[in-house]
C-alpha cells in the first residue's frame, strides 16, 4: 500500500509538471502566433429578423495551431490573459475586424456593424477609449459601425470604471452590447444606469426556446424588457427554424447562429454578405 501511495504521489506531481509544461508551451506558441500572423479573425452574421439581411457581423478570433489544429478561444483567451498577451491580441482583433468592415463597405459588399468582444482586462485597462479611437482613426471605420460586446460580469465589477469607460465609448459614437445576457448573477439595475444599446440573449435560453415553456417565458420577457428600454435585442445560438420562428414571432430584432451561418473566414463571410445584404 505504501509503495502504491508513493507511486500515486509521483504520478500526481508528474501530471502537474506536465500540465505546467503544456501551459508554458501553449503560452510560447501563442506568443509566436501573435508575432507571426498565426491568428485569424472569423465573422458570424447577425441577421435582421424582418428583412432577413445581415446588418452586423461578430468578430471571433481563431487560432489554427500548427500541431494541434484549431484551439477554441474559450481555451486560449484565458491563457492570453494570464500571460499578459491579451492587450496585444485584443488590439489586433479589433484592428483586423474594423479594417475588414471598412473594406467591405468600400468594396460594395455592404455596410455592416462590426461587433468585437472585449476581454475583462481590456475593459479595465483604463486606455480602452484611447485604443478604440486609435483603431477607428487608423482603419477609417465610422464609429457608428463599431459595437463592443461585454458580459454582465464585466459591467458589474466596478461601477465607476464601467460608467466612465462606457460613457467615453458612447461619446465617440460606438455602440455597446451586453453579451450572454441572463447568465450573470447580476441585478438588472445596471440596465438603466449605463448607456447600453444591445442585449444578446444567451444561447442557453435559446436552445430550448421552442420546447421548454420556462425558456420561452424567459426569452419573451427579455425581449419585452429590452424593447421597453429602447434596446436592440439579438438571439444567440439559433440552430433551428423553430427557434428562429419563435424569436421572430416574439419581436426579437436580430438573430445569430449556425442556422444562418457559422463563423467563417473573411472571404466566406463576404460571400454571405453579398448574398444577403444587397437588395
Ligand atoms: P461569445 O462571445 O458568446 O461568442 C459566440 C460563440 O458561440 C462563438 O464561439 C460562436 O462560434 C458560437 N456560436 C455561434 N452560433 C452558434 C450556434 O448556433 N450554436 C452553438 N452551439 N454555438 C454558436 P467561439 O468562436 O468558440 O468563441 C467562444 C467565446 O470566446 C466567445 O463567446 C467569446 O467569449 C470568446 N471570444 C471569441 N473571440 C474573442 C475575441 O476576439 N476576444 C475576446 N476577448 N474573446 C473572444
Ligand atoms: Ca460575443
Ligand atoms: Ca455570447
Ligand atoms: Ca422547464
Amino acid at each position: 500500500a505504501k509503495e502504491e501511495g508513493r507511486n500515486c504521489i509521483r504520478f500526481y506531481s508528474n501530471s502537474i509538471n506536465d500540465r505546467a509544461l503544456a501551459r508554458f508551451t501553449l503560452e510560447a506558441d501563442l506568443r509566436k502566433a501573435l508575432d507571426e500572423d498565426g491568428l485569424e479573425v472569423y465573422y458570424q452574421p447577425q441577421v435582421d429578423l424582418r428583412t432577413g439581411k445581415a446588418t452586423g457581423m461578430e468578430a471571433l478570433v481563431r487560432w489554427n495551431h500548427p500541431q494541434r489544429g484549431f484551439i477554441s478561444p474559450s481555451d486560449f483567451i484565458p491563457v492570453a490573459e494570464e500571460a499578459g498577451l491579451i492587450d496585444g491580441l485584443s488590439r489586433w482583433v479589433m484592428h483586423t475586424a474594423c479594417a475588414q468592415a471598412r473594406a467591405w463597405s468600400q468594396q460594395g459588399a455592404g455596410e455592416v456593424r462590426m461587433a468585437v468582444n472585449l476581454s475583462a482586462r481590456q475593459f479595465y485597462a483604463g486606455n480602452l477609449a484611447h485604443v478604440v479611437a486609435d483603431v477607428l482613426a487608423s482603419t477609417g471605420l465610422p464609429s457608428r459601425l463599431l459595437e463592443v460586446e461585454l458580459t454582465e460580469g464585466m459591467v458589474m465589477k466596478d461601477p465607476k470604471v464601467t460608467l466612465d469607460a462606457l460613457e467615453a465609448l458612447k461619446g465617440m459614437g460606438v455602440s455597446i452590447a451586453v453579451d450572454d445576457f441572463g447568465t450573470g448573477y447580476s441585478s438588472l439595475a445596471y440596465l438603466k444606469k449605463y448607456p447600453l444599446d444591445v442585449l444578446k440573449i444567451d444561447r442557453s435560453f435559446v436552445r430550448d426556446i421552442a420546447t421548454d415553456p420556462d425558456d420561452a417565458a424567459i426569452a419573451r420577457a427579455i425581449i419585452v424588457m429590452a424593447k421597453s428600454l429602447g434596446m436592440v435585442v439579438i438571439g444567440e445560438g439559433v440552430e433551428t427554424e423553430q427557434q428562429l420562428a419563435f424569436l421572430r414571432e416574439n419581436g426579437c430584432d436580430q438573430a445569430q447562429g449556425y442556422l444562418m451561418a457559422r463563423p467563417a473566414s473573411a472571404g466566406d463571410a463576404e460571400k454571405y454578405l453579398r448574398g444577403h445584404l444587397l437588395i
